[in-house]
């Protein structure tokens, strides 16, 4: 039983080893959460503000209905800000509504980053606005929320409308920072969509910058991936650019081919602002090829799809081109007019290749109308424009190949760091699975001991159990006949053996205590008088049960008298055994025989020999009485006899 359970124990032990070990991996493993009812439409929605803005709106909605019922907030702060990014383009006041509300949901929500989306549409809706001053300073927290809180996706939001605000504030060389940086991580949290939004937005800036073959590059190549992706709205946007690109580079009927593309797929989108983006364009193409009168026509109908959309710069534009066609068609003042309501936008925005335009436009007008000073006014103006432009973009092509040149050197850093770090992660793995390894050995050998160990003591104790066993009585518990013959032999083998004395103790009568009480009887009566003569046996003397109802005690180094006196002391002791329980009123008598060992030579079989012949002198003597019989005196040695005992005769 005991066995057992140390085994029981080794094997708990060796699997609890184990399971620490499987367990730190194991502890690793995260479990996903049950996912709500709304994130699939929410995921849906966010591939969808890329392609199809109109299933974005549904899924959003959509969503919103199960988050009323089954409220959470991270979840409806994401459809909130898609529909704000959404709206910011119409509707001015439902987008500042879904911000709001967007906003209100911030202390409930468990991803704090979610802020800095906040903060993003919030300035989408200034900068639609051309408050592009006040959402600078929103992308600027923006960037700095999401940093604090490692927030990927929403960093790399607010570095894209960071970047592109700056690009249009003319500080390319740090916008392109930003927005390169976005693109990485877009790419880095695999959002290509995203990815090559931010490469539309670096294009758009090379535009700006003036590097209209650099944007026509980018473009081309980010139209072929959205093409490939089936990103229908942002196809409009990108050959709307495209276009913009080919209108600054002269090419106008390639100009002419990517706006009416961008019209053709915004209308299919019911993408109104993309429209009037197009028309726009499309009208300057007209203007250019010699055509007033149709720019004219289709700058009405932009005008018309840009009241849906109020965008203050779409408008500008829109006024731009209606100047330069009212110009041509020699309607100056009308063309005046337009012309300096896009100034105003265009001097709020410092957008300097559009206020160039304008003031060069202006100027040639207000000359056409003889208005002199006010020309010369705006010449000098567009002069001057030129120059900053030029300066800047001079300024901004150094600073450009810094970025590019630091962004490529921390890169390299970034890489050597990464690949650092993955060999530290690997040796600190290889560390770690050595030590569990070494765990698992340790805990097998101390399991493997403890079971040598348990087997060890096991087999210990069974083999003294098998020994005690075989060395004593088992119905009386006192040595057996072996077991008192072994511990005398070596006694008398001494070369000055120790005198000793021997008693060989036989109930009388015992056959008719079986016979009249029983067998069972018999037995205790047997228990009871070996109980009785233990009691007087004290080291160095010993105890045995002989066989049958005969015991017999050696007692080393006791004279005859001692010895007698002990047999005495034994007979009435069991005589006095109180036995009433098992056998009424017998008494228990014992017949003793004592012997004592000569000075040499003596065996136990001999000694035996001479206990078991008094003993016969006892029963002879009437029982219940010891009798003793010494061995024969001692004689020296017979000579040998000197001369032969018969003597022959010849
Ligand atoms: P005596 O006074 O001459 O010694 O007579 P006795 O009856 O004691 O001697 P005998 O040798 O004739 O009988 C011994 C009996 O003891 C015979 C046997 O059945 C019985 N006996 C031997 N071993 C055991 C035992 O372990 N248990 C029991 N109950 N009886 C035993
Ligand atoms: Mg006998
Ligand atoms: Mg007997």
């Amino acid at each position: 039983m005991r066995f057992h359970t140390l085994t029981r124990t080794a094997c708990l032990l060796l699997a609890a080893a184990l399971l620490a070990v499987t367990g730190t991996a194991r502890a690793a493993e995260s479990h996903p959460k049950p996912s709500h009812p709304a994130q699939q439409l929410i995921d849906r929605a966010a591939a969808a503000v890329r392609s199809r803005p109109a299933d974005m709106v549904r899924d959003a909605q959509a969503a919103l209905k199960i988050l009323a019922d089954q409220p959470n907030a991270d979840l409806e702060i994401r459809a909130r800000l898609m529909l704000c990014d959404h709206l910011s383009e119409q509707d001015r006041r439902a987008a500042e509504a879904e911000v709001a509300k967007a906003r209100a949901l911030l202390p409930q929500a468990t991803r704090p980053g979610l802020e800095a989306g906040v903060l993003g549409c919030e300035g989408t809706i200034l900068e639609t606005g051309s408050e592009t001053g006040r959402a600078r300073e929103l992308y600027e927290q923006a960037v700095a929320l999401a940093t604090r809180e490692q927030d990927t996706e929403m960093l790399a939001q607010s570095l894209y409308s960071r970047g592109y605000l700056l690009g249009l504030q003319g500080q390319y060389a740090t916008g392109l920072a930003d927005l390169k940086r976005a693109q990485g991580l877009y790419e880095d949290i695999n959002l290509p969509d995203h990815s090559l939004t931010a490469l539309n937005g670096i294009a758009i800036l090379y535009n700006r910058m003036g590097d209209y073959a650099q944007a026509r590059y980018m473009y081309d190549r980010a139209l072929k991936a959205q093409r490939d992706a089936g990103m229908y709205r942002e196809q409009s946007v990108t050959l709307h650019n495209l276009g913009r690109a080919h209108e600054n580079l002269h090419e106008w009927d390639a100009a002419q081919a990517a706006f009416q593309e961008s019209y053709t797929i915004s209308r299919q989108l019911n993408y109104p602002r993309g429209e009037a983006y197009a028309l726009r364009g499309l009208a300057a193409v007209k203007n250019a090829k010699g055509d007033p009168k149709g720019a004219l026509q289709i700058l009405d109908q932009a005008q018309a799809l840009q009241r849906q959309t109020p965008d203050a710069r779409l408008e500008a534009q829109i006024n731009l081109a209606r100047g330069v066609a009212l110009h041509r068609l020699r309607q100056l003042p009308a063309s005046a007019e337009a012309l300096k309501a896009a100034l105003v936008v265009f001097q709020k925005a410092d957008s300097l290749n559009e206020l160039r335009a304008t003031y060069g436009e202006l100027a040639a007008v207000l000359s056409d109308m003889g208005n002199w000073r006010e020309g010369y006014a705006y010449l000098a103006s567009a002069q001057e424009t030129s120059e900053r432009m030029f300066r800047n973009q001079v300024d901004q092509r150094f600073a450009t190949l810094k970025v590019e040149f630091d962004t490529a050197a921390k890169e390299k850093e970034n890489a050597l760091l990464v690949r650092e770090n993955n060999a530290n992660q690997l040796a600190l793995a290889q560390g770690q699975r050595a030590r569990n390894l070494q765990r698992v050995v340790i805990a097998l050998t101390v399991a493997l001991a403890l079971l040598l160990a348990t087997l060890a003591i096991h087999q210990w104790r069974s083999k003294r159990r098998m020994r005690t066993l075989a060395m004593t009585d088992e119905l009386t518990g006192v040595p057996n006949r072996r077991a008192v013959l072994s511990r005398l032999a070596p006694l008398l083998q001494q070369p000055n053996p120790p005198n000793c004395a021997m008693l060989i103790i036989d109930i009388d009568h015992f056959k008719s205590i079986n016979d009249q009480h029983g067998h069972a009887e018999g037995d205790e009566a047997l228990k009871l008088v070996a109980r009785e003569l233990r009691e007087d046996v004290h080291e160095p003397a010993f105890i045995g049960r002989l066989g049958g109802e005969e015991f017999v005690v050696v007692i080393p180094g006791a004279d005859f008298d001692k010895a007698y006196r002990l047999a005495e002391r034994f007979r009435e002791g069991v005589m006095s055994i109180d036995t009433r329980r098992w056998l009424s009123d017998r008494r228990i008598t014992v017949s003793i025989g004592l012997t004592m060992s000569r000075s040499s030579g003596d065996t136990p079989s001999t000694m035996l020999q001479r206990a078991d012949s008094a003993l016969y002198d006892a029963k002879r003597a009437g029982r219940n009485c010891v009798k003793a019989q010494l061995p024969a005196p001692e004689a020296e040695m017979p000579a040998a006899p000197l001369q032969p005992a018969r003597v022959e005769f010849a």
